[in-house]
């Protein structure tokens, strides 16, 4: 059974994978070196398409319960995928081509819920990117609904959808600048400038929206204190068009900053980074905070370092992780089943914080899931201005 399964697009049976390791490895954990595939299982695993055609291929919400964040509006999924290619972004180059779901098939799935809540939630990682956004939102207010969309995407936000989900009464809007740098944005591949961001704040506020927040990556390759300083002064003049924008309405919100480590995620040009220790993570934020704190109206989330610490292991691990998995729903704490673990011959330092050579064979390099290796490889060149070596 397993073994027709494993011959079908889409299918993966990891217990017909052997892993090898390099025995010959000096160092003190062996290298990955590749998966043999055994019993006839193929040598790649393709992916499969989702239909992406009709009324019935719409994802949304199944059961709508306050007990679950968004718990008072349905969820319609209207497109998937992006065209950014953000360097360090998994939907960038692995959920392709970028497909929307027709404003008919949209209304169709709002449909049912209209007798319940009369508010809708509109999700895309690319929302702006459906060339009718605008009409699905117009439709659905004219029947009566409330749109609300979680988070936008900067570079392509425009006044109509603004205006559509103020109306409905949305107070907070979620935007991704990624960096305070314009140098950084470059690296990552994030086409924006700090004056477009700037603009498009401007735009944000004065259509009546009350906060604004922010997600940004920190431990980007090559990142200094002065992206760190261009983050500050970013926040210091959103913070500035809040109030300018906001004063004559006699309310002012709050610039939120959610900080999140950069995790080298697998299939990305990204794949190949060091990620930055706990430790070094631990004091930019502080560094950060310290400087905000001088800032009001200015608010920071971060991402722990040890929940940075626990992605860089789970996203870039081999099967090996799979054993501190176990450990740590064992015992129930992190800490001590990392001692164990490395105890019994497990790395962090090897997985997680270690810049890998564009050459070194990878635990999930037989998935096909997106762009080929040579395409993340030449991005990854791209970010480092070709200069690979001193990454690794
Ligand atoms: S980070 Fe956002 S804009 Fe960039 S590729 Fe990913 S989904 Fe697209």
């Amino acid at each position: 059974m397993l073994q027709s399964l494993a011959a079908l697009p889409g299918f993966y049976v990891p217990s017909l994978y052997e892993p090898r390791y390099d025995q010959t490895d000096t160092s003190d954990y062996p290298t990955f070196a590749g998966l043999t595939p055994q019993d006839g299982a193929p040598p790649c695993v393709t992916k499969v398409r989702a239909v992406f055609d009709g009324p019935e291929t719409v994802a949304s919400t199944a059961i709508l319960t306050p007990e679950t964040e968004f718990g008072d509006r349905a969820m319609i999924e209207v497109a998937r995928g992006c065209t950014k290619g953000c360097r360090y972004c998994w939907v960038g180059y692995n959920i392709l081509p970028f497909r929307v779901h027709t404003v008919d098939d949209v209304l169709a799935a709002a449909e049912p819920w209209l007798p319940t809540t009369q508010r809708v939630g509109l999700v895309a990682t690319a929302l702006l990117d459906h060339p009718d956004i605008e009409a699905i939102a117009t439709s659905l207010r004219e029947r009566g609904l409330q749109v609300f969309s979680p988070s936008l995407i900067i570079s392509t936000l425009r006044e109509p959808l603004l205006r559509s989900v103020v109306e409905s009464g949305q107070r907070s809007i979620t935007i991704a600048p990624e960096a305070g740098s314009d140098r950084m944005r470059e690296l990552i591949m994030k086409k924006i400038t700090n004056a477009e961001i700037l603009e498009k704040t401007r735009m944000i506020f004065r259509a009546g929206v009350l906060n604004l927040k922010n997600y940004v990556i920190i431990g980007l390759p090559g990142e200094t204190e002065a992206d760190l300083q261009a983050l500050v002064n970013l926040c210091t003049a959103m913070r500035e068009i809040m109030i300018e924008e906001s004063r004559h309405r006699g309310r002012i919100g709050t610039i939120t900053l959610s900080v999140n480590c950069l995790i080298p995620k697998p299939a990305t040009p990204f794949q190949w980074a060091q990620q930055i220790r706990p430790s070094e993570y631990a004091a930019k934020l502080r560094w950060l905070r310290r400087r905000l704190a001088k800032v009001p109206n200015v608010a920071i989330e971060a991402m722990s370092p040890r929940s940075a610490e626990i992605q860089a292991l789970t996203s870039r691990g081999d099967r090996r992780v799979g054993d501190l998995i176990e450990l740590w729903a064992e015992t129930g704490s992190w800490r001590q089943a990392v001692r164990t673990w490395e105890e019994r011959g497990g790395s962090v330092d090897h997985f997680a914080f270690r810049a890998l050579k564009p050459n070194d064979p990878l635990p999930w390099d037989h998935l096909r899931t997106g762009a080929s290796s040579k395409a993340l490889g030449n991005q990854w060149r791209k970010a480092l201005g070709g200069n690979v070596d001193a990454a690794a």
